[in-house]
């Protein structure tokens, strides 16, 4: 594939949507809330200096937007705000393809004074690498919060160091993790830990990657991790993922291994509200966790419930398809 065909590919002719409402159960009551994401594009310095992680996408696709647009994130977000005046919105959720603390402090501050203003809104996701976050930092987003709960996302997507930074390149230590989650304790700040169901591994099987993420929950969740967010692993174009996929080297995820997990772990976590990430991230994903053709819809429309009501109630227990073997 050429260069010029690359970059259609990673808008894929879409409108390029910059906030969306998506539907998260209340992790206690388990009514359906309205979360609205914005997705600001800010960039990685990862991406940028070293490459980026191994399976993210996400610089070429901020690369793509900042050389067609002017990106002023305040108003962006004063904009996209603007639209849902009539939802009733608890959460807000930044992704900004990086860390939020890659935004200059000034404009974190002017945001985020923006957001605290709107009485509806309850709870204030943002994400950082572990370097990011500091005392300093969360103090001073405490301070602007302060009738808000702010919860910080990290990506450390599973417990085992090697492959994390020689297989995912994340370029995260157990220790610097730790150092983060240590200095969010002590701010009383809670924690929403990624974890990556099936890292890009030559051949790995859906069986080897339910059982290394119920040892990545473990991790997490004796590191002080609040909440878990489940990744699944969509393949996107120029990562390095795709070059595996493209020779069959890696598959996708059958999607029975995330049923499977999600009820294995809200078994034993009862305590720990379990998010399942999107299959589809919101640009150039080209291939998805699926089942058979006989299951494939019904089951992504229980997993769609699960994340709509937070409730493991609907997932399904008991399924005779011969595609849920894992
Ligand atoms: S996964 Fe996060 S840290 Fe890694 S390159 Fe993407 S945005 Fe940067
Ligand atoms: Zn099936």
């Amino acid at each position: 594939m050429n260069r010029v065909e690359k970059k259609e590919d990673i808008l894929r002719g879409r409108e390029i949507e910059l906030s969306y409402i998506r539907k998260v159960g209340n992790y206690e009551s388990n009514e359906v809330e309205n979360e609205l994401v914005f997705f600001l594009p800010v960039g990685c310095f990862w991406a940028r200096t070293l490459g980026g992680c191994y399976h993210c996408g996400f610089q070429d696709v901020i690369n793509e937007i900042t050389r067609k647009y002017c990106c002023n994130l305040i108003e962006i977000v004063k904009v996209e705000y603007k639209k849902y005046l009539n939802i009733n919105i608890k959460r807000v959720f930044f992704y900004v393809g990086g860390s939020f603390f890659e935004i200059k402090d000034e404009v974190q501050d002017e945001i985020l004074s923006f957001i605290n203003t709107q009485t509806m809104i309850r709870d204030i996701y943002i994400e950082s690498r572990p370097e990011f976050i500091t005392k300093e930092n969360i103090q001073r987003l405490k301070f602007l919060l302060q009738a808000k709960n702010l919860i910080v996302a990290i990506g450390v997507e599973t417990y085992n160091e090697k492959v994390r930074n020689e297989v995912l390149s994340k370029g995260i230590s157990n220790n610097s993790f730790e150092l983060a989650m240590h200095i969010l304790q002590s701010e009383n700040i809670k924690a929403l830990v990624y974890i990556f169901i099936k890292p890009p591994i030559k051949n790995i099987t859906d069986k080897k990657a339910y059982d290394e993420t119920l040892k990545s929950m473990e991790f997490v969740i004796e590191k002080g991790a609040s909440y878990i967010e489940l990744k699944s692993g969509c393949i996107m174009y120029n990562t390095k993922v795709y070059e595996l996929y493209k020779v069959g080297r890696y598959t996708p995820l059958n999607i029975w291994t995330v049923n499977k997990l999600l009820i294995e772990a809200n078994e034993r976590y009862k305590n720990i509200p379990i998010r399942l990430g999107v299959f589809d991230e919101i640009f150039s994903s080209i291939d998805v966790p699926k089942g058979c053709i006989l299951c494939d819809e019904f089951l992504k429309e229980k997993l769609q419930l699960y994340r709509e009501t937070m409730d493991s109630e609907v997932l399904i227990k008991h399924t005779t398809c011969y595609c849920s073997i894992i």
